[in-house]
């Protein structure tokens, strides 16, 4: 079986984002718009959005299940207050549990969350816990940057994140570290805003004693990990030099990076310094870069191209395309059990 651990519902029918032009147009009213203004989508609908996009790609490409979630960019916690967070995040996180529940085979969910610049990391436990237990999400993403950019929340190790991790480990569900979009010129969303996060976290979790005091708690950092393997030797040499423990003793027993690198030798290097029990299978589509590279004739987002390039061993091949998934998402585990 293969699992594409990152995907997002980038084509999510249009009265989605009418609630949403609505409520960031009454946010200038002065009025937050209710759930309950937002048009009624047809299951039809939610099928036309899925056919000719995910559902399509997943065929041609030969994936069988998505663990998908609400899209990235349009999260944006960095609008309006905690209540327009928490009524947006409801409707995205509805519409993925309604898209499950049409394909269960296809896709499974993972949630946005509430999060909000001024509000506690905590107030985000309610709602992961609404998606776990009620609509059956197996995750959550989760925002290291609710600003939008501006970096103002302190930084994932620190004790303020600590009441949702407790959430996360009762629950046994990871995050993926993912920012939004970014309303700072100086950082491009998906170019540099993603990238950027995805290394920080990684350096932030190197300094910390976060896994000391959960050692169950476990993130996926996306897009292959950042800039992190590519300067794998400085991270080795920071942790050395600041008496931390070996990378693959500390970090590398919570942290996972899946492999949406767009090109083969991105792969081919994340392949060989991160060993194939932190890599799992990831391809953001339908998402960031949707084009075809001239130079192969391929969609760049066909990361199972590349990963199928390397002639990894059966052992590793079902790691990164099933077992590691598994083994991050004991809930995904416990859900294909009972399948089979
Ligand atoms: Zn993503």
């Amino acid at each position: 079986m293969i699992i594409d651990c990152h995907g997002h519902y980038t084509t999510a029918p249009g009265a989605l984002q009418k609630f949403r032009d609505e409520q960031i147009a009454g946010l200038k009213a002065g009025v937050d718009a209710p759930l309950f203004t937002q048009a009624k989508i047809g299951d039809d609908e939610i099928r036309e959005s899925l056919e000719n996009a995910q559902l399509k790609l997943q065929r041609a490409r030969g994936t069988d299940l998505t663990i998908f979630s609400p899209r990235a960019s349009a999260m944006a916690h960095h609008i309006g207050n905690e209540t327009t967070s928490r009524r947006w995040t409801e409707a995205c996180n509805d519409l993925i549990q309604r898209v499950v529940s049409l394909y269960p085979q296809n896709f499974v969910g993972v949630c946005q969350l509430p999060q909000s610049p001024a509000a506690a990391p905590v107030n985000s436990a309610a709602e992961l816990e609404r998606c776990v237990k009620e609509l059956g999400f197996i995750g959550c993403n989760l925002n290291p940057d609710p600003s939008g950019g501006h970096w103002t929340s302190p930084p994932l190790t620190d004790r303020h994140w600590y009441p949702l991790y407790e959430k996360m480990v009762e629950l046994d569900v990871p995050a993926m570290v993912h920012v939004s979009s970014s309303c700072n010129a100086n950082f491009h969303a998906t170019g540099a805003h993603y990238i950027n996060a995805d290394t920080t976290a990684f350096m932030q979790f190197l300094t910390s004693n976060l896994f000391a005091d959960f050692p169950t708690l476990k993130f996926i950092i996306p897009h292959g990990g950042g800039a992190v393997p590519y300067h794998w030797g400085r991270y080795r040499g920071l942790a050395q030099d600041m008496k931390r423990p070996l990378l693959k003793d500390y970090v590398l027993k919570n942290v996972f990076f899946d492999t949406c690198v767009y090109h083969l030798p991105g792969i081919e290097l994340l392949l060989k310094v991160i060993p194939a029990d932190n890599i799992i299978f990831g391809s953001e589509m339908v998402g960031a870069v949707r084009g075809i590279d001239p130079e192969t004739g391929q969609y760049y987002d066909d990361t199972k191209r590349y990963v199928d390039a390397l002639g990894l061993s059966e052992a590793e091949r079902y790691k990164i395309f099933e077992g590691n998934a598994r083994r991050v998402f004991p809930r995904l585990d416990a859900r294909l059990k009972t399948r089979s």
